[in-house]
């Protein structure tokens, strides 16, 4: 599938928007239009629904070591700016970036890809800004910056495959053709740029009043520990769930939703006793994974990958990837859609002590220049006391995190089909289907008089006002039936009733189902106990 083809569709049928197109759009923001926002909300709900409340509390799920129980929170997105220190965002939230004096550009300084080069005595690392066929764009650079025709492509001769400007010694960024430049060494040494938005709270406006928009939503949950555990009576192991908004001022914004600076996650904190981390984590991916195959999510486009040691944050003992194979990437390559973080006690940790390092294989607090804490925790004691065995222990947490966005981008992606069917006439037509699993499909049904006359629209009317009680459905009556069917494939409405002249006389009418094109003729009042069964 060509992406432009998902992303004119997008606009075409309002799934997505550029935010403030009018005045042309902001980088890294995107809305959604009137089907976008179904479709977001239907994926969010089905996250909420099968993670918390149609969670059954009371039996242990295939694969979990036992029963556990969830529960969800909504917490503010500016927080207290000491959460942030405390949970090493402050100082480590930070992408490199490079800058270019020649065309003024800033980019992530690990997503700028090239190869080395030699020809005729020099070499030289070029580098490329597109995201398609980069190797031809590389060597078509390369002969220009050389002076080198097409038909001299021989006089190189390729030092590398395609690497990351990351893996160059900054003492060879003298050899570098940046992606935009026409001389070479134009790049910057790179530097830390933080990622998180800055903000100031309150009418003062000095530099102690600064906050911060959340980067995540998890570390609302690390600082509610105690209120949940206080207030309600989870036992560990338990998860906590949330979702909304987090904000990060990403250098390059790319990919349509992929990587934006406002987006939505949707983040577990699952705490668990030490000793059954390891089986929970495994059962959390496994978990995680199923659910996005179960909305149709095709597994030959996903896959779950576990993090090299190298990898790995300092504090976590294992973490996987699920991972979509995008349209926009190259072929083989794959986007995360999900993390799933062992990430042990180092959350609850951090904000009881203060900020945590790596010191000698283990986690210490980190100490300013004054001997104390360079970042001071809350003081408050985090810990769990299990009332049972009378032990007490700071859990650790493992950490599904997905974003609502990515996701409903991969489901947009995984949607998109082109068939044939056969138009008003019988002859065979490519269609643009979006094949939604019916619990995400925007609309549900649409209901359809076949004409706009003898009593057909009022029919049709009545079982659209009936149905409209229990989902989101449509009624259309403009233009010929055949480009209504088309309006709804490419929305991803899984069924279209239609009221003809037959249904005046013995109270049916047909049910046409998306994917199979096969048409069926139900009774009036069943029509409801029907898509209710093939909607479930
Ligand atoms: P990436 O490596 O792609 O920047 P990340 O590893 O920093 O992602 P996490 O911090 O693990 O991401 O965030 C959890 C989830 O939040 C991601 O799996 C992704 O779905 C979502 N997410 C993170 N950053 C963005 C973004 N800029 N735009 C949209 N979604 C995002």
């Amino acid at each position: 599938m060509e992406m432009e083809k998902l992303v004119s569709l997008c606009k075409r049928r309002g799934f997505l928007f550029q935010s403030s197109e009018i005045y042309g759009g902001l980088n890294g923001f995107w809305d959604y239009g009137p089907l976008g926002v179904e479709l977001k909300r239907n994926i969010k709900e089905a996250w909420w629904r099968d993670m918390v409340t149609g969670h059954d509390d009371l039996a242990a799920p295939p694969g979990a070591p036992e029963a556990y129980e969830m529960v969800g929170l909504d917490c503010t997105i500016i927080m207290h700016p000491q959460v942030w220190k405390c949970s090493g965002h402050y100082d480590l939230f930070v992408d490199k970036m490079v800058d270019c004096k020649e065309s003024k550009k800033r980019y992530r300084y690990d997503q700028v890809p090239g190869r080395w080069v030699e020809s005729r005595g020099q070499k030289l690392f070029v580098t490329t800004s597109v995201e398609e066929n980069q190797e031809a764009d590389i060597e078509h650079r390369a002969l220009k910056f050389l002076n080198l025709r097409a038909k001299d492509a021989a006089d190189l001769t390729w030092q590398s495959p395609l690497i990351s400007l990351a893996k160059i010694d900054p003492s060879d960024y003298g050899k570098v053709l940046g992606p935009d430049a026409k001389s070479l060494g134009t790049l910057t040494d790179p530097r830390d740029f933080n990622l998180m938005f800055k903000t100031i709270v309150g009418a003062l406006g000095t530099e102690e009043d600064a906050a911060f928009l959340r980067p995540e939503t998890a570390q609302g949950i690390f600082v509610n520990f105690k209120n949940v555990c206080d207030s309600t009576r989870v036992r560990v192991p338990f998860g906590i769930a949330q979702m909304g908004k987090s904000f990060r001022n990403e250098i390059t914004p790319k990919n349509f939703t992929f990587r934006s600076r406002e987006f939505e996650q949707m983040e577990i904190e699952f705490f668990c006793h030490p000793k059954s981390s390891p089986q929970w984590y495994q059962y959390w991916r496994d978990r995680r994974v199923k659910w996005y195959t179960d909305l149709w999510l095709a597994s030959d486009r996903l896959r779950l990958r576990e993090h090299d040691k190298e990898e790995l944050s300092h504090y976590s003992c294992g973490t996987s990837d699920i991972e979509y194979a995008f349209p926009f990437l190259a072929a083989g390559e794959f986007g995360e859609l999900e993390g799933i973080a062992h990430r042990g006690d180092f959350d609850l940790r951090s904000h009881m002590e203060g900020k945590l390092v790596a010191r000698d294989g283990q986690l210490v607090v980190e100490q300013g220049p004054d001997g104390k804490p360079k970042w001071k925790g809350s003081g408050k004691d985090l810990s769990y006391r299990d009332d049972l065995t009378n032990e007490r222990f700071i859990p650790h947490v493992i950490e599904p995190s997905a974003g609502a966005d990515r996701g409903t981008l991969a489901f947009l992606c995984e949607a998109y089909c082109e068939d044939q069917a056969p138009d008003e006439k019988g002859e065979m037509q490519t269609r643009v289907v979006m094949k939604f699993h019916p619990r995400i499909a925007p609309v549900k049904a649409a209901v359809f008089p076949l004409v706009k006359k003898e009593g057909m629209p009022e029919v049709a009317q009545d079982i659209y006002r009936a149905l409209k009680q229990r989902w989101h459905v449509f009624y259309d009556e403009k233009g010929a039936v055949g480009r209504r069917y088309r309006r709804q494939d490419e929305a991803g409405t899984p069924f279209c009733i239609t009221v003809d002249g037959q249904s005046l006389q013995d109270k049916t009418v047909t049910i046409r189902d998306r994917d199979s094109l096969k048409q069926w003729r139900v009774k009036i009042d069943d029509v409801e106990s029907e898509l209710g069964q093939r909607l479930a």
